[in-house]
C-alpha cells in the first residue's frame, strides 16, 4: 500500500472522530445477561438482544457440554462435504415445524442468510423493493445481488404499489424487516403479501427481532403468511434465541435452491455443530417461555408509563422489546448516554449513518431477564438527566 492511501484512512479516522462517528468496542468479561461487567464496571445492559435472557441460560449451557462431548468443537467442512451434523438437520425439522413452514435451511449468521437468499433469487433481471428503513444486511445483498434496487418510504405500501406498477423486471422481490431493528415497530405483513400477489412478486421478511417474541415465540408471521409459497421467513438466532446463526423457512423448493446455488451457504464451513444442539434446546425454551415473555411485557409496559412526561427526548410507539428514545443530535444522544453510564446504566446511542440525521437516539431494550427494579432505576436516571 502506497503512503498516501494510508494518510486517506488516517485523514478519514480524524473527521470520524471529529463528527462524533467513530465507533469503538466496549469489551465485555463473563456472560452476556442483563447485569455484565462492561470496560471493568458492573452495569445494568438495556442494549443487549437476549430478549429472553437465554444466551447464558443453564439449560443452554447444559446443552452446550452434553454436546460439546458427543461431537467436538469444529464441524470440520462445509454442509456440502461432510460438515453437515444431525444437529443441524435436527434443528432445521424443529425450527420449520414451530414457524409453520414446510422447510428450512440454517446459516451460520443473518447477515450470511440474506446474502444467501438475495443472490440466489435474484439477478439482474430482478428488481428488490425494499423498506428504506431497513437492516444494513438487506441492502448490502440486494446491491450483490445485481437486481435494480429501488426504496420506499417506511411503511408507504401506496408508493411500493406504484413502483411494483410499473415494473418490468422479470422477477420481483419485496423485502422487509418484520420488526425495525432501530424502531422496535412492525411490517404490515398481510398488506404487503397482499401487493406480492397482486404484481406475483416473493416476500422476504427478516424477522430478527421478532422469532421468539411474537405470537408465541413463533415470530411476526401472520397465519396467511405462513401458507403462502411466495413467502420466505428470516429468523436470525443470536437474539432471542440466545446462540448464533440463521434460518430460512419456505417452500421446500426454495429452501432446495438455496442449498444448490447460495454460494454463502455453499462456501462456507458449517456452525460447530454443538451451536444447532444449542439451538434444539433454545427452541424448546422459547415453545416453554412464556413466562419469559409475560416479564417481557411487564417491563415493555413499565418502562413506557415511567417515562410519560421525560423532558429529554421522546419514547418512539413500540410495543416489542426494543424501545428507541428519540433524542436528536448525534452529540446530545451521546451525552444522555455518558450520563446513564456514569450511574451504571449502558444504553447506547444510535447515531448517523445508522439512522438518519438528527434522530439519534438512546435504543433501549429490555429482556427478561430484567428485575422490575432494574426498570425503574432506568426510569429514575432518565428523569434526572441532562
Ligand atoms: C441482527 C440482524 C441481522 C443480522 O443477523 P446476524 O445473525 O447478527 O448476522 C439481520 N437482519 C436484522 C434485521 C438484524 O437485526
Amino acid at each position: 500500500m502506497s503512503l498516501a492511501a494510508l494518510t486517506r484512512l488516517q485523514l478519514g479516522l480524524a473527521v470520524r472522530k471529529a463528527d462524533h462517528l467513530e465507533r469503538r468496542r466496549l469489551l465485555l468479561d463473563g456472560a452476556q445477561g442483563a447485569h455484565v461487567t462492561i470496560n471493568g464496571q458492573r452495569v445494568i445492559s438495556f442494549c443487549s438482544n437476549d430478549y429472553l435472557g437465554l444466551a447464558a441460560d443453564p439449560a443452554l449451557v447444559q446443552a452446550a457440554h452434553a454436546a460439546l462431548d458427543q461431537c467436538g468443537v469444529g464441524a470440520g467442512a462445509a454442509h456440502l462435504i461432510t460438515g453437515h451434523h444431525r444437529f443441524h438437520h435436527d434443528f432445521e425439522a424443529a425450527f420449520a415445524h414451530f414457524v409453520g413452514k414446510p422447510a428450512a435451511l440454517l446459516f451460520s449468521t443473518g447477515y450470511m442468510a440474506n446474502l444467501s437468499v438475495l443472490t440466489a433469487l435474484c439477478d439482474r433481471h430482478s428488481e428488490v423493493f425494499a423498506d428504506k428503513l431497513n437492516h444494513a444486511s438487506l441492502v448490502d445483498a440486494a446491491k450483490l445481488s445485481g437486481a435494480s434496487f429501488t426504496r420506499f418510504r417506511h411503511h408507504d405500501l401506496a408508493q411500493l404499489e406504484g413502483q411494483l406498477e410499473r415494473s418490468t423486471a422479470q422477477e420481483k422481490m419485496i423485502v422487509s424487516d418484520l420488526v425495525f431493528s432501530m424502531d422496535g415497530d412492525l411490517a404490515r405483513v398481510d398488506a404487503l403479501l397482499d401487493l406480492a400477489e397482486r404484481y406475483d412478486a416473493w416476500l422476504y421478511l427478516d424477522d430478527a427481532h421478532g422469532f421468539g417474541i411474537l405470537n408465541d415465540g413463533r415470530g411476526g408471521l401472520t397465519e396467511r403468511a405462513r401458507a403462502s409459497d411466495r413467502v420466505i421467513y428470516l429468523a436470525t438466532l443470536g437474539k432471542a434465541a440466545g446462540v448464533s446463526g440463521a434460518a430460512v423457512a419456505a417452500h421446500p423448493s426454495v429452501i432446495d435452491w438455496l442449498l444448490q446455488t447460495a454460494r454463502p451457504y455453499v462456501y462456507t464451513t458449517a456452525s460447530p455443530p454443538l451451536l444447532a444442539a444449542c439451538l434444539l434446546e433454545s427452541l424448546r425454551q422459547i415453545e416453554a417461555g412464556e413466562a419469559r415473555r409475560e416479564r417481557l411485557r411487564s417491563h415493555i409496559l413499565h418502562l413506557r408509563e415511567g417515562l410519560v412526561g421525560l423532558k429529554i427526548g421522546t419514547l418512539m410507539p413500540s410495543d416489542t422489546p426494543i424501545q428507541p428514545l428519540l433524542i436528536g443530535t448525534n452529540a446530545d444522544a451521546m451525552q444522555v448516554s455518558r450520563s446513564l453510564l456514569q450511574r451504571g446504566l449502558l444504553v447506547p446511542a444510535i447515531r448517523t449513518p445508522t439512522v438518519q440525521l438528527n434522530t439519534a437516539r438512546l435504543r433501549i431494550t429490555l429482556s427478561a431477564a430484567h428485575s422490575a427494579d432494574d426498570v425503574a432505576q432506568l426510569i429514575a436516571a432518565l428523569h434526572e438527566a441532562v
